[in-house]
């Protein structure tokens, strides 16, 4: 057996990471255009900073955080998510001084999680947070930009916007109340995991993939029956203005999310073309959890995105190979080679050299790549201070000079 990458984990290169630059590429535009600055948080924090929030009996921290013990005793995680290390260097470095602030990020999160298509225990996302504000226009700004940025990446896929309200704390404690006695009643029919979310986590058994709690979900409860005046309008309000801008949505009550730090808005895009682990981009609302990190008692609302399942969406021939394979027949030919290697290079051309000094050997190889255009040097070439340029794709050539060569390439 060949050596292999931990289970769960990938390598990223070839095809696939031409699609992850891209991706950062688009994000990064987007951000500038929508005035987010970009913070890059280390890999691990302590362990107590992602336990209360996320919800000490969420899944990410009863299962799936790596936490290990530093040599001095203290206890590190490597991040299961970026908003509370994104929060966390909003307040040690003082940016929470002038409001609103918005902060993007991108790269690393680790759980353990049962690995398959789309879901990976090393996998990269993608991260923008609004703090300081509780305007719906910030949530709705946001999931505007998770459409661009969709749409961007993403321009023939049918993604849904699926979103939900959990109104504020006190409504949501109100009503896991409500739905653990419900579930309390049922609980002889759900699946052995929902079973143990009974008292301990009812929000989770709302968004259970399995058929028989998903019947018995239709009769739960619903949080909008709890909703003041005020919560109602903020949904409401969240609502009118997403049609303003004609984005389609689609509400979902049983949307909670996995963490427990959500409030008010929530917000997933979809694709139907992903099988289980269909969830692109999941957001909302969490106001209370600056406070909770100890810092001032501020709103804020984000969301995240996994660029591995952004990946595995994107189509394969976005990438054609431009590179331009240059084969020396014979190493005495050198010295020519490399005053027209280098000279193609200053004229930045993008030239694959590959060493071989062989033409069946190199042009089979350019071929096997998908190369259009090859340069060979051999003798009469040297001789007539020449190159001859040959394209593979439309099978002919021809022997010009350096400077005709640099012209037809640079087209
Ligand atoms: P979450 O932080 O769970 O809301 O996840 C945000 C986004 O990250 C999801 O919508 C997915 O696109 C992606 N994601 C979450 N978990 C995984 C995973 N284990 N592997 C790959 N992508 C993931």
């Amino acid at each position: 057996m060949k050596i292999q990458p931990t289970r769960g984990t990938h390598d990223l290169y070839g095809e696939q990471l031409s699609k992850y630059r891209i991706i950062e590429k688009i994000v990064q535009t987007n951000a500038n255009i929508y005035d987010f600055f970009d913070v890059v948080t280390p890999i691990f924090e302590s362990t107590d900073l992602f336990k209360k929030p996320l919800g000490e009996e969420s899944d990410v921290v009863l299962k799936e955080m790596y936490t290990f013990k530093d040599r001095n005793d203290s206890m590190l995680t490597l991040r299961p998510e970026h908003t509370t290390p994104m929060l966390r260097a909003a307040i040690s470095n003082n940016f929470l001084e002038k409001l609103p602030v918005k902060l993007y990020g991108m790269g690393p999160v680790f759980r353990r999680e049962r690995p398959q298509k789309g879901r990976y225990r090393q996998f990269n996302q993608i991260n923008f947070e609004i703090l300081g504000t509780d305007s719906v226009m910030a949530d709705v700004d946001l999931i505007l930009l998770a459409d661009k940025i969709l749409k961007n990446i993403l321009p023939n896929n049918k993604i849904n916007l699926y979103i939900n309200s959990l109104g504020d704390k006190n409504t949501l404690i109100l009503f896991k109340k409500e739905l653990s006695n419900f579930f309390k009643n049922h609980a002889k029919d759900l699946s052995e995991e929902s079973q143990n979310k009974v008292l301990s986590n009812p929000l989770r058994i709302l968004d259970s993939k399995n058929v028989i709690d998903q019947e018995i979900n239709k009769s739960s409860p619903k949080i909008s029956n709890f909703f003041s005046k005020d919560e109602n309008n903020k949904f409401l309000s969240v609502q009118n203005l997403l049609k303003e801008v004609s984005i389609k949505y689609i509400i979902n009550p049983n949307l909670v999310r996995g963490l427990d730090y959500y409030c008010h808005t929530v917000f997933e895009f979809k694709s139907d073309e992903l099988g289980s682990q269909d969830t692109l981009i999941g957001g909302g609302r969490y106001d209370g959890l600056v406070k909770l990190l100890g810092g001032p008692d501020i709103p804020g609302v984000g969301w995240a995105g996994g660029i591995e399942r952004l990946i595995l969406l994107m189509n394969n021939n976005q990438k054609i190979n431009n590179k331009i394979h240059f084969i020396l027949m014979d190493q005495k030919f050198q010295s020519y080679g490399l005053q027209i290697l280098n000279e193609l290079r200053k004229n930045n051309l993008k030239v694959y050299f590959d060493y071989k000094y062989n033409l069946k050997k190199s042009l089979s190889q350019a071929n096997q790549l998908n190369t259009e255009h090859v340069i060979i040097i051999g003798e009469n070439e040297v001789n007539k201070n020449l190159c001859t340029l040959k394209n593979l794709k439309k099978n002919s050539q021809k022997t010009i000079t350096l400077d005709q060569l640099i012209k037809i390439l640079a087209q």
